[in-house]
């Protein structure tokens, strides 16, 4: 876990944290390489959100920055 992920582990309730880590691996990070991981994975946190953000990171896979979307898994 990242220490921002570690960190609201600590102090929420049980039951919150377990609620911020299932919607955090809901909502996927998608490069234009094709490569996707979970905002959890990525160590970020994304929770009670809504819309489909663009975000400007550096891909793990392909090593470039570029814009990434962020979308809410709907099957999970
Ligand atoms: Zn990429």
């Amino acid at each position: 876990m990242s220490n921002v992920q570690r960190f609201l582990a600590a102090i929420l309730p049980e039951r919150l944290a377990a609620e911020m880590e299932s919607e955090s691996r809901a909502w996927m990070i998608r490069c234009e390489c094709g490569f996707e991981q979970s905002v959890w994975e990525s160590g970020g946190i994304r929770w009670k959100a809504k819309g489909s953000p663009r975000q400007l990171r550096m891909c793990s896979s392909c090593g470039k920055k570029s814009w990434h979307t962020i979308s809410r898994n709907e099957t999970t």
